[in-house]
């Protein structure tokens, strides 16, 4: 029952003519094209850097909206935290989601450790540990960058002489540079010799994590980031970022306050560890990162690396046996991001097109590298996508003109399968 008589039609045409559009003057609305017509029929095969395909209850999840806040986001929210910290390897509770990409964590975790009076080494091996350089230069700090060269991996020694020499706060590194599918398999020792000089160590695992071992706590490292889109076979847009003890520390020890609002991880410490608001968390992602934990917490972790390098080695050779290129040499290559070396009259962009055109495969090119790259991230990692994206490779090569061994590469991606069982 109205406590107050209704307002007449006048009464309330004079008060809220703000509700009164009869005078406004609209645009038209665009007229667009309906999703159902720009979406293939026949979804493609993501098989190029990322993002990869996603299994179905990681997609059912992210078509759920929850609240944010309350109990039954709390238990999820606990959840997600004890596998991410199954998935980094490490027993430190400082593991937190973020809103945005891989690059939102990396950015997150520059922010929080770096500052204007920072000194930070970054190691530069490609497009994306020079992305945490750029970052770190952005927020005024004091940086220092150790390019390698010629696809090598950075070299434990040679990084170590770098901190000797410049006495870092920080240092980044990639383990796996997913631009031109470079692995850093010296990481563990570069870490322990950051540690020994007391620098912090920021690790970007985005194309790599339960992809193959990244141990956090053994390894000291102080920030791990990832994506959700890659190893994780989650979604674009939201990631996660573990930091250990000593970063914790060090954030709660800032004289100045982090310039980045959304990405302050004290405040975010209010949704990820308290239950209560920063910013409205993207509820459905955060439930796909769920599923797609508990995925990789079923298979366990030494059994999705053993499925991972077993799936990239038979393409590697299933490549090589059809008579192509890899890019990176076997002592520095990457088994997350398989690099194959453009042939010669041929370019990366025809290649990409030819082979989503024709066999709706979707693979990379690279950044300005004469290279394409098949992504072996998760979901990629299926034998059924192995055969599909070998001979939609294959067969784009021999449609545009270049040689190339079919039934030596298909017959060699079965052997080399046969000969190293799935545990
Ligand atoms: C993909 C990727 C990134 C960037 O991730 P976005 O989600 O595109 O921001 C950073 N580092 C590495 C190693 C990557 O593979």
């Amino acid at each position: 029952m109205p406590t107050r008589p209704l307002r007449s039609a006048e009464e309330t045409a004079d008060t809220a003519s703000s509700t009164d559009h009869s005078t406004l003057v609209f645009s038209p609305p665009p007229a667009v094209r309906l999703l159902s017509d720009i979406l293939p029929d026949d979804p493609l095969l993501m098989m190029g850097a990322g993002p990869v395909p996603i299994p179905d209850v990681v997609a059912h999840a992210n078509s759920v909206v929850i609240n944010h806040l309350g109990t039954t986001m709390s238990t999820i929210i606990s959840q997600v935290k004890q596998m991410a910290g199954y998935v980094f390897q490490t027993r430190s509770e400082w593991v937190l989601g973020v809103a945005g990409p891989g690059s939102a964590a990396m950015e997150m975790a520059i922010c929080n450790l770096v500052s204007a009076d920072s000194k930070v080494l970054c190691v530069v091996n490609g497009f994306f540990s020079a992305r945490m350089a750029e970052m770190s230069r952005r927020l005024g700090a004091d940086v220092i960058t150790y390019e390698v060269e010629g696809n090598q991996a950075a070299s434990a020694e040679a990084v170590e002489r770098a901190i000797a020499q410049h006495h870092p706060d920080v240092l980044t590194i990639v383990q796996g540079e997913t631009s031109n599918t470079v692995f850093n398999r010296e990481l563990p020792a570069i870490a322990r010799a950051a540690k020994k000089h007391g620098c912090l160590v920021v690790v970007d695992a985005v194309c790599t994590l339960s992809t193959m071992p990244l141990q956090m706590d053994d390894w000291q490292i102080d920030a791990v980031i990832t994506g959700g889109q890659k190893g994780l076979s989650s979604i674009p847009g939201v990631s996660l970022i573990a930091f250990s003890n000593a970063a914790w520390e060090r954030i709660n020890q800032r004289k100045t306050p982090n310039t980045h609002w959304v990405l302050d991880a004290k405040l975010a410490e209010n949704f990820w560890h308290k239950g209560s608001y920063h910013y409205t968390a993207p509820v459905s992602g955060v439930l796909a990162l769920h599923e797609a934990l508990r995925l990789v917490c079923a298979e366990t972790l030494p059994v999705r690396f053993a499925r991972h390098s077993r799936s990239s080695f038979a393409l590697q050779n299933g490549i090589e046996a059809m008579g192509l290129r890899l890019f990176a040499p076997p002592s520095s290559r990457l088994n997350s991001v398989v690099g194959i070396v453009v042939p010669d009259g041929l370019s990366n962009t025809e290649i990409c097109a030819h082979i989503s055109n024709r066999y709706r495969v979707e693979i990379s090119g690279s950044f300005g590298l004469p290279i394409v790259r098949i992504g072996q991230m998760g979901e990629q990692c299926r034998v059924h996508n192995l055969f599909r994206t070998l001979h939609a490779l294959g067969s784009t090569m021999r449609d545009l003109g270049a040689k190339v061994d079919m039934p030596a590469s298909m017959s060699t991606l079965e052997y080399s399968l046969q000969t190293n069982p799935a545990i």
